[in-house]
């Protein structure tokens, strides 16, 4: 394994996928049938032939042992954010006492892990703790290597006994077969006779902070929470924007190196580093991928991007908003869908205006986001992106399309009745002979909007750095399914009158544009202005906290649009609202207990040692007759600013244990309207006081220390 130094690279053809079970080696370690088998469900979504399973068990048991593994783990998302894995040897302890290594087509196909202990939301008692997990074939099985030896890991769905969903693959699957099945009905009703199986990709860029872990182990808050509950900011933060694209410190890169040598080493394509806004923050995006694949790895890229910065003495933050006062870390999730035979359905081409197909993929999105643009919201409601959401940060709680100057006037022009133009853009001349002329894009970039057009794809920008992309490519998928289906019925309506296709095609898009325009905006996202047009206005909602946003769950046209594509049973999705309120509920209580305990442990020992000495010193000082007005101010700001702190953290003491909610939805409200604020308060105080108590005193390592030593 790589280790600190970083001159030992491989170059990345020579890593790539050496840990992963690829299509070719199945193909050279297959019969042919087998693997032509094996080939048409990885690419074509043909069903499993579970009969070919006993065969592919044992080449990949072969492959995983060559590679030195005595194990084999099925890998399974829960609806944790995290990945679970349970561990099982290839060891055979035969009749005569001789032992075998072995692995059944069973034990490939299907695993039964119990695993009761994962949140499911009520969909099953402990007492039916049977659950299983079933083979993902269309996510390629690896090996990885710990200190510890090497694990074949075979990435499955994880379903209750009554074949429910208890994960957040199984819905993803469904979700994206669904988008096929609406996509696919659309496809040939606009005149394409032979059709591919649609797939959605996603290209999630993920933000991350690394800190130096001896920092980091004197701060509870950062162990526990990955957040700081205190702290001042420095005297610099990132208003120089010297940070920003800036050159990469060599210690972060020999640790990016790393990472990006065991991303390769699985099949990860990783593509882009670069330095983020704020001091310390980093991000790593790779090639888009299909969305499921895509999907488990980000899981592993996240393991990866912890367990490295650790070797490496750092402790990587994936938390929406680590230091407060400076930028948060998001995951813009990028996607798109496209197959085989028409490629990427979401290419508007170099004429969108005449470009129908583009434009009923394009509508359909729009539509979607605004009939559904509250469960986009839904589905990024945890308690650490409300501090971005919401809160004045990038990108707003609010949910809008961006579509970038040249799609919106086509839209319009749709909108208003005929559409006859696409603007150009020039070609960009530097006005310099030895530097290349190029073509300027049709359309800016808006970093302000949630759900942004970028060309050839969408960017949810409101995804949190923490998260599964599986929830929000659900979503996506899920709203796109429906609006495809309505867009799929609109046009064989039209079409049976007699009119042509075209005229047919763009009518239904002019239909979209007078219903659902309100949600396309293109200015600035973060301003008050929108804020007030987009609610009074346009009708938009803006679900401020969790609390607010994830009943949307219950709501009866979010349950029918869930069950109507397919995608998750009534069950299924209540069951998803208990778990992820639970989880809200959870991490507030949790970091309101820690901010008692640091302030009455750490803090106010802190405040009173300074006190003392500084009476200690206003007293000797006095003796030979000198009075120091600065040392007495101190003073009493010190205990006032005590007195404020304490007694915000006896009442948030006495607001944790109140205990009679009668719903998950009040116990959230009480979280985000009482027990927020008051953390907030008793915050306001501290961080006062870390400005005005002796440096060698105070318990907790500075912004500065954390933010710019590497
Ligand atoms: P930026 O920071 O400008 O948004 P990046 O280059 O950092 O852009 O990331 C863009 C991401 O979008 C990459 O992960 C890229 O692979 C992904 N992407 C590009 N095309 C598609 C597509 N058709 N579907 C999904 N993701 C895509
Ligand atoms: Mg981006």
């Amino acid at each position: 394994m790589a280790g600190i130094s970083n001159t030992k690279l491989s170059p990345p053809e020579k890593l790539w996928a050496t840990d992963v079970f690829t299509l070719s080696k199945m193909q050279t370690s297959l019969p042919e049938d087998v693997f032509e088998s094996i080939k048409a469900t990885i690419q074509t979504g043909k069903k499993l032939d579970v009969s070919v399973a006993g065969i592919v068990a044992a080449a990949m048991k072969d492959w995983a042992i060559s590679k030195g593994a005595s194990f084999y783990a099925h890998i399974f998302h829960p609806l944790t954010n995290i990945t679970a894995e349970k561990h099982d040897g290839f060891l055979s302890v035969q009749r005569d006492g001789s032992a075998i290594a072995e692995f059944t087509g069973k034990a490939l196909v299907q695993g039964e892990p119990d695993g009761s202990s994962f949140p499911n939301g009520g969909i099953r008692s402990t007492f039916e703790a049977r659950a299983y997990t079933a083979w993902d074939v269309t996510s390629p099985a690896y090996v990885m290597e710990t200190d510890n030896g090497v694990t074949l890991y075979i990435p499955t769905v994880f379903i209750s006994w009554t074949g429910e969903a208890l994960d957040k693959k199984m819905p993803l699957l469904r979700a994206n077969a669904a988008m096929s099945k609406a996509a696919t009905r659309l496809l040939k009703l606009l005149g394409h006779s032979e059709v591919a199986t649609v797939n959605s990709s996603c290209g999630p860029e993920q933000e991350y902070f690394l800190i130096d872990a001896r920092f980091a182990h004197s701060r509870p808050d950062i162990l526990l929470t990955g957040r700081t509950l205190f702290g001042r900011p420095a005297a610099k933060g990132q208003q120089f924007d010297d940070h920003y694209f800036g050159a990469i410190p060599e210690r972060v890169q020999v640790f990016m190196q790393d990472v990006e040598e065991r991303m390769y080493r699985l099949g990860i394509p990783a593509k882009t580093r670069h330095n983020e806004v704020a001091p310390g923050q980093f991000e790593i995006a790779p090639y888009f991928e299909a969305a499921n694949v895509a999907s488990d790895h980000q899981q592993i890229t996240m393991t990866i991007l912890k367990n490295t910065a650790k070797k490496h003495g750092f402790i990587c933050l994936l938390h929406e908003k680590p230091f407060a006062g400076i930028n948060g870390s998001g995951k813009h999730v990028n996607w798109s869908v496209s197959n085989a035979t028409q490629g990427n359905l979401l290419d508007p081409g170099p004429n969108p205006h005449t470009n129908q197909q583009f434009l009923l993929f394009c509508g359909a999105v729009i539509r979607g986001v605004h009939k559904y643009g509250p469960l986009l919201r839904a589905v990024v409601a945890t308690a650490g992106n409300d501090h971005r959401l919401g809160a004045n940060e990038a990108p707003p709680a609010i949910i809008s399309v961006y579509l970038g100057k040249q799609l919106e006037d086509v839209f319009n022009q749709i909108k208003l009745g005929e559409v006859t133009s696409s603007a150009h853009a020039d070609v960009m001349s530097l006005g310099i002979p030895t530097l290349p002329e190029f073509p300027k894009d049709p359309g800016d970039r808006n970093r302000t909007s949630p759900f942004a057009f970028t060309g050839n794809r969408f960017e949810f920008r409101a995804v949190g750095s923490n998260q599964s992309v599986s929830d929000p490519l659900v979503a996506m998928n899920t709203i796109l399914t429906d609006s495809l289906t309505w867009v799929a019925d609109q046009l064989e309506a039209k079409l049976a009158t007699g009119i042509d296709r075209d005229a047919a095609a763009i009518a239904v898009v002019k239909e979209i544009m007078e219903k659902h325009s309100a949600v396309v905006f293109g200015g600035n996202g973060y301003s008050e202005e929108w804020h007030t047009k987009a609610v009074e206005e346009r009708g938009l909602l803006n679900l401020r906290t969790t609390a607010d946003a994830l009943p949307i769950f219950q709501e009866e046209s979010i349950q029918e649009l869930f069950k109507r594509t397919g995608v998750l049973s009534a069950g299924e999705l209540e069951s998803r609202f208990h778990v992820y309120a639970e989880q809200y509920i959870q991490a507030i209580e949790m970091e309101a207990k820690l901010v008692i305990s640091i302030a009455k442990t750490m803090i106010s020992p802190a405040v009173r040692r300074h006190l003392s000495a500084l009476s200690q010193s206003i007293s000797n000082l006095r003796q030979i007759g000198i009075e120091y007005e600065f040392e007495q101010e101190n003073t009493k700001t010190v205990a006032s600013l005590t007195k404020q702190m304490m007694d915000t953290v006896r009442e948030l003491d006495n607001a944790i244990s109140t205990h009679n909610f009668t719903t998950l939805k009040e116990h959230m409200q009480y979280c985000a309207k009482t027990l927020r604020p008051m953390m907030d308060e008793v915050r306001e105080y501290a961080d006062a006081l870390e400005g005005e108590v002796a440096d060698d005193l105070w318990p907790l390592p500075h912004y500065q220390e954390m933010l710019f030593i590497k």
